[in-house]
């Protein structure tokens, strides 16, 4: 399957230090495709101009253009409305977004957040800091040992002070797919809203964010082919229209006066400032990519990779894999023996292939697993299996070079 696409792929065709580029880390980002590229190239040659505020064509292009994008995401996503997709700069900002305007509705002393001790630092770190504003505490779900949420002590943790859970459909650091449907219902039977980081998840799965029922869901552009500086925040109508704005300026407001400002209908009143255009026009070019491609196809090809990659990887002496959930996004970490993940990802570059080393942004995860990091490779629609024998190929000799030493 895909034996072709790399073609489609610009960056792939490249050399790095002299050896063809084998790119490994796109858990990441992932690189683009040239529909996406020749999108944001047509748009800039064919119809660039600001939104929602002209009277000229142009700018009526150019908005219809934005809106079109956000109704592409919401059928993609499975949203009921165009306007629960808000559009930010990422996973990142969606989730400040959420943390900072709920927190403000509803969070006072002593109210509690349940996160996950998976959590990128995307999903420990803005709870945190409106824990200090609020006096909030977060509650986390542990890991056992093959990488999996341990559900049965999640369950335990809600209280009458549980005002939100902020959970990761798939953990970037040991790949584990979590059973995100299971815990949305657990919390709704406490009438505590979810949030889903699903940054790495959005790819493993063909996502309906009705039939999950999640109240939040964040996502970035740029690990599905798409731009960086763009990405979503579904939240439900119910809750965004609860919702105060996270920041001001312009597109937000209905009416401004030195005395009162009212503020715009959804999605705009989260949308201040002049928006990222051109993301919505490459974000949009991607999700037709991967339609186009077949979200099952895609699914198909990565998991295939992914046992494949398990495999190959075991036959590794002294290499263990951290991360041995049953259901896994498309990544492996590993540790080699006695090395520091950070002078094999060295190595490995020297032979072309990228891969990424170090605590991923999770390092409470890192702390508890008593590890210095991981090596981590990550895969996508364009890699193949070739790329997995030229990886424990080089592998085999990073570890003989490095035991040597
Ligand atoms: N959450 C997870 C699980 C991630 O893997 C990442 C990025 O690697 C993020 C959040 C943050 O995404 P971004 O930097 O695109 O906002």
């Amino acid at each position: 399957m895909f034996e072709n696409i790399c073609s489609q792929f610009p960056v792939l065709s490249r050399y790095v230090n002299d050896k063809p580029l084998v790119y490994l880390d796109n858990a990441a980002t992932t690189q683009k495709p040239l529909c996406v590229i020749n999108a944001i190239d047509s748009y800039y040659k064919e119809l660039n101009s600001n939104v929602h505020r002209g009277v000229h064509t142009l700018s009526q292009l150019a908005t219809e253009t934005y809106e079109n994008a956000r109704k592409k995401v919401q059928l993609f996503i499975g949203a009921k409305h165009a306007h629960e997709v808000i559009f930010t700069k990422g996973t990142t900002e969606s989730i400040n977004l959420v943390a900072n305007s709920f927190g403000k509705s509803f969070f006072k002393q002593g109210d509690e957040i349940i996160l996950t001790c998976m959590e990128h630092h995307s999903n420990i770190v803005p709870w945190q800091l409106v824990s200090e504003q609020y006096g909030t505490v977060l509650k986390i779900v542990p890991v056992n040992t093959n990488g999996e949420l341990e559900v049965d002590v999640y369950e335990k943790l809600f209280s009458e002070q549980t005002k939100i859970v902020a959970i990761s459909h798939a953990s970037n650091l040991l790949g584990t797919i979590n059973p995100i449907k299971q815990m949305i219902d657990i919390a709704h039977t406490h009438h505590v809203p979810v949030l889903i980081d699903g940054a790495q998840g959005i790819k493993s799965c063909i996502l309906n964010v009705e039939k999950l029922d999640c109240d939040f869901y964040c996502f970035s552009g740029h690990k599905v082919y798409a731009p960086m500086g763009i990405g979503v925040l579904y939240g439900k109508e119910k809750w965004l229209e609860q919702l105060p704005p996270y920041q001001g300026g312009g597109e937000m407001i209905e009416q401004v006066s030195f005395q009162k400002t009212t503020f715009n209908k959804l999605p705009f009143k989260f949308e201040a400032g002049t928006p990222n255009v051109e993301g919505a026009v490459g974000l949009a070019a991607a999700i037709d990519f991967m339609l186009d491609c077949g979200l099952e196809n895609i699914i198909e090809h990565e998991n295939k990779l992914l046992q494949y990659g398990h495999k190959k990887l075991q036959e590794i002496e002294g290499l263990k894999i951290i991360g041995n959930a049953k259901e896994k996004t498309a990544l492996i970490s590993f540790l080699l023996k006695n090395q520091h993940p950070y002078d094999a990802g060295i190595l490995l570059d020297l032979m072309g292939i990228a891969v990424r080393t170090g605590h991923h942004c999770a390092q409470p995860l890192i702390d508890f697993l008593g590890i210095p990091g991981t090596i981590r490779v990550s895969f996508a629609i364009y890699n193949r299996l070739d790329d997995i024998d030229k990886l424990t190929e080089v592998l085999h000799k990073v570890n003989t070079m490095l035991n040597k030493k």
